[in-house]
């Protein structure tokens, strides 16, 4: 029986897309889990064959289509029984900030390359003392005129040795109350203080590449926020 009110449309994506996987996908993943990474090459076909972020708007490359698209994603990468290639945080979960977050600018700027799988995201909040509890974060961004500059350190990020543009949470040292003091900003790989960390070992998932991250006097433009300053708790 289907339950959710799937389309000729949807089924046809869902049925190139368990092609893409049975060819593409479940024959590397032994590799990749002895690898401890996919290969960005493997994102980029993915997005070039139009199965990441399937809801961004035609405007920007993507397909336009609704949240089955996010589900059917979700569901065939899962039936390869692997969580390495996590395209579903990329299109799911860190490319919807930028989408409902982003000025203009920033969408043109980013949202063509993630569909593609030129630009791989990852969102970086837990800190080594902060996981449940978000509000004791102690990475900082601060206002200094024409820029913001990061100090501190993440970890267990997903995707976060593959990762072209993250996005990262932490608060204005100005600001006293921790709800009131967090934003999101973004952070392009490359960037002068931002480092990444080892690979973390773990128990399974082996081929997701879920590393530390650090900035040090990390310099970003201020577009470079998401929304308005200080609203990660007031929305
Ligand atoms: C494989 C993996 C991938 C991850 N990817 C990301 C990522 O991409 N980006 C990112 O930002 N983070 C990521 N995380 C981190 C994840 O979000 C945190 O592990 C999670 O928020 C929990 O934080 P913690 O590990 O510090 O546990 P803690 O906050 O220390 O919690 C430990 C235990 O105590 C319980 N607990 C905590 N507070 C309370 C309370 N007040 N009352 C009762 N019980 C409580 C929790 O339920 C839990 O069982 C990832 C983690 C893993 C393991």
């Amino acid at each position: 029986m289907q339950i959710l009110p799937y389309k000729k449309e949807h089924h046809e994506f869902r049925k190139r897309l368990r092609e893409f996987c049975k060819k593409e996908v479940i024959p590397n993943i032994p590799m990749w889990e002895q690898q401890k990474l996919v290969p960005k090459e493997v994102w980029q076909h993915m997005g070039r064959s139009g199965f990441l972020c399937p809801t961004v708007d035609k405007r920007y490359g993507g397909l336009g289509g609704d949240f089955l698209y996010s589900v059917i994603l979700a569901e065939e990468i899962a039936y390869t029984n692997h969580s390495g290639l996590f395209a579903s945080l990329h299109s799911d979960v860190v490319v919807p900030y930028i989408v409902s977050y982003g000025s203009e600018e920033i969408k043109q700027k980013y949202l063509p390359g993630c569909v593609k799988g030129d630009i791989i995201t990852a969102v970086a909040m837990t800190e080594p003392d902060a996981g449940s509890d978000l509000s004791s974060i102690k990475t900082i961004a601060q206002d200094q005129g024409d820029y913001f500059v990061l100090n501190g350190s993440k970890t267990f990020i997903s995707n976060g040795i593959n990762c072209d543009l993250v996005v990262v949470a932490a608060r204005d040292p100005d600001i006293e109350d921790p709800y009131k003091a967090m934003s999101l900003y973004l952070v392009e790989d490359g960037t002068e203080g931002f480092n990444k960390g080892n690979k973390l070992d773990k128990m399974g998932m082996h081929s997701q590449d879920t590393a530390e991250l650090f900035f040090v006097n990390c310099k970003i433009p201020k577009k470079n926020i998401l929304g308005q300053k200080t609203m990660v708790f007031l929305c």
